[in-house]
């Protein structure tokens, strides 16, 4: 029981007679862990582990796992995402993507309208120089063309 209450990993099976860290069954998804997948899985992941003579050390060796480290930073992450305290990460890189089409739309907006002005008013779009920052009307250069102009304005 002081191991349960000490390790927030630790979870003991009654069925299988033995102890599990929660983490790396849920998310430890190979059997074959570790760079270049060298490392197996047994006690505590796949076999229940019931060796209580060795517990500690078994425990102190599992925690400095590298799979069991990112088994634990993604259940904390999933917990948070949960929570609702964490967006997941697809809703985030979405919420920015969607940020940047409202934007995105947002500029076509008064470029559209100034050609369809110039279109209507049958007023040449071009002028001598078609590069460069869109200044206001008062900063306008001279040699912006009618759309660049319009644009500034
Ligand atoms: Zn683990």
């Amino acid at each position: 029981m002081k191991w349960l209450e000490e390790l927030e990993w630790l979870a003991y099976s009654e069925e299988k007679s033995g102890s599990f860290c929660k983490y790396c069954v849920i998310f430890s998804h190979s059997k074959n862990v570790g760079k270049g997948a060298h490392q197996i899985t047994g006690a505590l992941v796949t076999q229940a582990f019931s060796n209580l003579k060795k517990a500690k050390e078994m425990f102190r060796k599992h925690e400095n796992f590298t799979y069991h480290k990112k088994s634990v930073l993604n259940a904390e992450n999933t917990k948070s995402i949960f929570t609702k305290k964490t967006e997941s990460v697809i809703n985030q890189v979405n919420a920015q993507r969607r940020l940047d089409i409202e934007k995105n739309r947002k500029r076509l907006t008064p470029i559209i309208q100034t050609i369809r002005f110039c279109g209507r008013q049958q007023i040449a779009v071009r002028g001598h120089r078609e590069s460069g920052r869109i200044f206001g009307l008062e900063e306008s250069e001279k040699s912006d063309g009618n759309f660049r102009s319009l644009l500034g304005y």
